[in-house]
């Protein structure tokens, strides 16, 4: 990619990224957030991504009756890294959708 960017260096959201929003959403660690706004991530900006990953109450409360191994795992239909819900979970929601 040979994108310039003329702002000031922004951290962007890598995998390793979501790793840790995950992380954080799931376990609710004030911790893990105070890091990323450490790295020069905006607060607001962590929550956006949180929802773009598919994070939210909902989701939370489907999960607290269930299995909490929450992670960002690589779909078997279309390598996408997605939101799982357990190690079972491998096809993300559109694969799981399509079949
Ligand atoms: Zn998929």
């Amino acid at each position: 990619m040979t994108q310039v960017s003329t702002k000031t260096e922004q951290p962007s959201f890598t995998a390793s990224v979501d790793d840790r929003i995950v992380e954080w959403f799931v376990k609710d660690k004030d911790e893990i957030i105070k890091r990323l706004v450490n790295k020069g991530f905006e607060r607001r900006d962590v929550i956006e991504r949180a929802r773009e990953l598919g994070l939210s109450e909902q989701f939370l409360k489907k999960c607290s009756h269930g299995n909490p191994d929450v992670a960002m795992r690589v779909c078997l239909g279309c390598s996408e890294r997605f939101l799982s819900v357990g190690v079972q979970n491998r096809l993300c929601p559109r694969c799981r959708n399509r079949s």
